[in-house]
């Protein structure tokens, strides 16, 4: 689970410049806030900030409307309208802020995070690179950075999804990629917390809240899953780490991070990591992020696009709404653990099937192993990752199709990066090996497709010779 962005400025106090963290086209000057409330208004803000907003919602109001026309009067309504839980209210309230200084550095930062917390990706990602292209040197623009291409990776997954809002369970979203879950045998599944002891920002509390979260998965499984605090490793485990940064994680972004590994249907082992030192940290949002990741540890490896939701993928600053279980996070876990063999392996993605035969050699399980955290990767968008883990399942179980045509896959992404960032030489090489993984995988379609596009870019670089035996190639798959 990963932490929003915060917005830069929240609402002002008037002591305070506006845009000093760059070049604000929005400049407050003495007389944008009659000295009549000024008091009232430094107030308000000094309470927005603090979180408190929802409290003083009717002075705020009362404020906006004797200095309409001040943008950040709206940012600060806008932000204690959401502390309210009113996020509708909010909205408009940021389109009025939008329409008076649309391309003002904290309105795009508040406005963009507004999308991002109500999963409106596409419109976080276009008002944020608005962002990044008007403010490349703020404070905050390296997270945004990040924000965006997370939600690119999940975007490009979404398109794929069946979108579950709307109804009672996200079972399609959360089992897509990757479909595996605990065996029966394993329950009460074992729980190993690792004392954090010498980690900054550890402190006796977050272990308590982590057992509550395992507690309240528990209770609210139908019986279906059960956990026990164990002190040694175990042939199933969970296995709870803390950290005080991010360093160890795939994004400066995340609050929590969950790796698991099995079988083709099965978990054996998950690793939890907790950050202890998370922004802005309440014991309610932290209990969030525990029940985030837990959900991930149980099989949930895929995201619910419904902000309701515990496994949707932002975890939501205070506002304890998304800090427990919703009816549908339940439902999902509930059905994950009551499907038939027959119906969950119909579950995840169909190339990600193995052959039965595998499970029996020690050799072909670690290749397995190798390859489940490579799709995890994959699918978390850590491309250099899943190339390194799909390359160690190939080097295990050469003769594997789908170990190879996820490396093909995989080499493909990494192909299109170059692309973007005009490397033609990488390109050419990441290509090629995809379209030659392609055809280990027994994916000659997809090969000759990769061929079809080397044979485009060689022509691109008025490379004929190239270009002609690319096209020779691609043909030769074709069919
Ligand atoms: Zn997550």
């Amino acid at each position: 689970m990963r932490q929003l962005v915060w917005s830069l400025i929240i609402a002002l106090l008037i002591a305070g410049p506006a845009g000093s963290q760059g070049p604000d086209p929005y400049t407050v000057t003495p007389g944008d806030i009659p000295e009549s409330i000024r008091a009232k208004y430094n107030d308000a803000a000094a309470m927005t900030n603090a979180g408190n907003g929802a409290t003083a919602l009717n002075q705020i109001k009362e404020i906006v409307h004797v200095i309409p026309n001040y943008v950040y009067g709206h940012l600060m309504y806008a932000q204690a309208l959401e502390q309210a839980g009113k996020m509708q209210e909010s909205m408009a309230e940021l389109e009025v802020a939008s329409s008076l200084s649309p391309d003002n550095q904290s309105v795009l930062s508040q406005v963009g995070r507004a999308f991002e917390i109500s999963g409106q990706l596409d419109k976080a990602i276009r008002t944020y690179n608005r962002y990044l292209f008007l403010y490349p040197n703020a404070d905050n623009a390296k997270d945004i950075k990040s924000a965006v291409e997370l939600m690119r990776s999940e975007v490009q997954k979404r398109d794929i999804h069946a979108d579950s809002r709307g109804r009672d369970n996200f079972l399609d979203e959360t089992l897509l990629e990757i479909a595996q879950r605990w065996s029966p045998s394993c329950m009460p599944i074992p729980v190993f917390i690792h004392d954090g002891t010498g980690v900054r920002g550890y402190a006796g509390y977050l272990p308590e809240l982590l057992k509550q979260a395992f507690v309240e998965w528990a209770q609210n499984s139908g019986g279906k899953v059960s956990f026990k605090l164990v002190n040694t490793p175990s042939s199933c485990l969970i296995e709870c780490f803390w950290a005080s940064d991010t360093s160890g994680m795939s994004s400066t972004l995340e609050e929590g991070e969950t790796v698991a590994s099995g079988t083709v249907k099965t978990l054996t082992h998950a690793k939890i990591t907790l950050l202890t030192t998370i922004t802005d940290s309440s014991p309610q949002r932290f209990k969030g992020v525990c029940l985030h990741e837990i959900g991930h540890a149980l099989g949930m490896h895929g995201h619910s696009s419904d902000p309701g939701d515990i496994m949707f993928m932002f975890s939501k600053g205070n506002d304890t709404r998304a800090n427990t279980l919703s009816a549908r996070d339940k439902n999902t876990l509930f059905l994950i653990y009551t499907l038939s063999e027959a119906d969950f392996a119909r579950y995840g993605r169909s190339t990600w099937k193995f052959h039965p035969f595998l499970h029996y050699d020690k050799t072909t399980n670690e290749a397995t192993t190798n390859f489940n955290e490579g799709a995890y990767a994959y699918n978390t968008g850590r491309l250099a990752d899943a190339l390194r883990l799909f390359q160690e399942a190939v080097r295990l179980s050469p003769a594997t199709p789908e170990f190879n045509a996820m490396l093909a896959n995989t080499y493909f992404q990494v192909a299109r990066q170059d692309f973007k960032n005009q490397d033609s030489i990488k390109y050419q090489k990441h290509m090629e090996l995809a379209a030659r993984y392609y055809l280990s995988g027994n994916l000659p379609k997809k090969a000759a497709s990769a061929y079809a596009s080397l044979a485009e870019f060689a022509r691109s670089m008025k490379n004929e010779n190239d270009a002609r035996m690319y096209d020779q190639e691609s043909k030769r798959w074709q069919n």
